[in-house]
């Protein structure tokens, strides 16, 4: 291990997205990805299991427990946090070196890793992703059909919660638009 330094400078390059679950902030990452490639996205390490169609190093590395406690106790991770059962975390090492490397980087994940990267990385811009409406992420999060009920109950609680956080916030984006959203967001990381 060693830790590369970064400039207060290049941490300003570090975007936190958030909010709550099933507001779309994957969809709008995606859409951003495909348009502009050169903006860095973190892959995270997740305890959880893959749904269809998830491929491990691209949407997750999918870890097992104690691999994951691992990379806890070894200070892999930048920040971690449990969700609905499942723990998260962003590596830390990768996301030095593209941030040294003077790439756009951008994190998607749950309002208590925001909190812990604003606490290491005060220079990061934290930006809240807010569903048009309640009834509207209730919709969201039930039309995925890819979780049990007793799961989205779970997610519709953290969700409330959540929403609450807005205020703690550098920026809030209402996702109206994929395409309006990823717009709006790659002005906030000034990236042409
Ligand atoms: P999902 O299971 O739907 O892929 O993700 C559940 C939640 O975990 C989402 O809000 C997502 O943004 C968040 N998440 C994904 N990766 C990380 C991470 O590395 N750290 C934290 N704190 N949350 C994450």
């Amino acid at each position: 291990r060693g830790a590369t330094p970064v400039p207060p400078e290049a941490r300003t390059r570090l975007t936190v997205l958030s909010g709550p679950s099933g507001v779309g902030k994957s969809t709008v990452v995606a859409h951003l990805r495909k348009e502009h490639p050169d903006v860095w996205l973190s892959v995270s390490a997740t305890t959880r299991r893959p749904r269809p169609g998830e491929r491990h190093g691209v949407e997750y590395f999918f870890t097992e427990g104690e691999e994951f406690d691992k990379l806890i106790a070894n200070g892999e991770l930048l920040e971690w946090a449990e969700f609905a059962g499942n723990r998260y975390g962003t590596p830390r090492q990768a996301v030095l070196d593209r941030l040294a490397a003077g790439s756009p980087v951008l994190l998607e994940i749950d309002l208590q890793g925001a909190r812990l990267v604003r606490e290491s990385m005060p220079e990061a811009r934290l930006v809240f992703l807010a569903p048009p409406s309640w009834d509207e992420l209730v919709r969201r999060l039930t039309g995925r059909g890819t979780e049990s009920p007793e799961v989205i109950e779970r997610r519709l609680a953290a969700a409330r919660e959540e929403l609450a956080a807005e205020p703690e916030f550098d920026a809030k984006l209402v996702n109206t638009s994929v395409e309006d959203v990823s717009a709006e967001l790659l002005a906030l990381m000034n990236v042409e």
